[in-house]
């Protein structure tokens, strides 16, 4: 692999933790198994302000830390869906780590930890997020073709009614009008709901 390629497919961090030889030791780890470290932040405000400016494909970010602390600042950018969060706690508390889900953090790590650790935890945040994409654009696209489907009836509906076709003939005369016209189904559902709804 060359540099170039190297640079175009290493997955790009931002850490956050205010304890400077932390921060030092997780930056290290993620140099050494190919992360590339693109921002680092002492506090909860500047981490959520650089994963916004810099999008990440993730933040390793601690819980503890000044201005902003790491469980809000996952809140924020899971809310804008900025990146995934790996929190690092320093206890493993029941109700710490609860609140930590809440606000969107897709895997922890308690402190201290090695990067045996560290490394799974980074791996399942990733791949939760990856389910979580899929899992959104296959809602957006089940809206959308329910969407369709509810405006193509619409559309047939007030073409029977309106125009006298039969339900069959209105379905294909949608049909045909897209593929004519190189417009969605959807487009044309809505070019006929706009004219013939109007229409007395
Ligand atoms: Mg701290």
């Amino acid at each position: 692999m060359t540099d170039h390629e190297a640079s175009q497919t290493a997955r790009r961090v931002v850490v956050a933790e205010d304890e400077s030889l932390i921060r030092l030791d997780i930056v290290e780890i993620l140099r050494d198994n190919g992360f590339d470290v693109v921002g680092e932040a002492g506090d909860g405000e500047t981490a959520v302000a650089l994963a916004k400016e810099l999008r990440p494909d993730l933040v390793v970010m601690d819980v503890k830390m000044p201005q902003l602390d790491g469980i809000s600042a996952a809140e924020q950018l899971s809310k804008d869906s900025i990146a995934p969060v790996v929190l690092l706690t320093a206890f493993s508390q029941k109700e710490l780590v609860e609140r930590a889900t809440e606000a969107g953090a897709l895997a922890y790590v308690v402190k201290p930890f090695t990067q045996n650790d560290l490394l799974p935890a980074i791996e399942i945040a990733l791949a939760r997020h990856a389910q979580l994409v899929a899992l959104e654009a296959e809602v957006a696209d089940l809206t959308e073709r329910f969407e369709t489907r509810k405006l193509v009836d619409r559309a047939k509906g007030l073409l029977t009614q309106k125009m006298g076709l039969s339900e069959p003939e209105a379905f294909r005369w949608i049909q045909k009008a897209s593929m004519d016209r190189r417009l969605t189904m959807h487009e044309v559902a809505e070019a006929v709901v706009k004219q013939l709804s109007a229409k007395k």
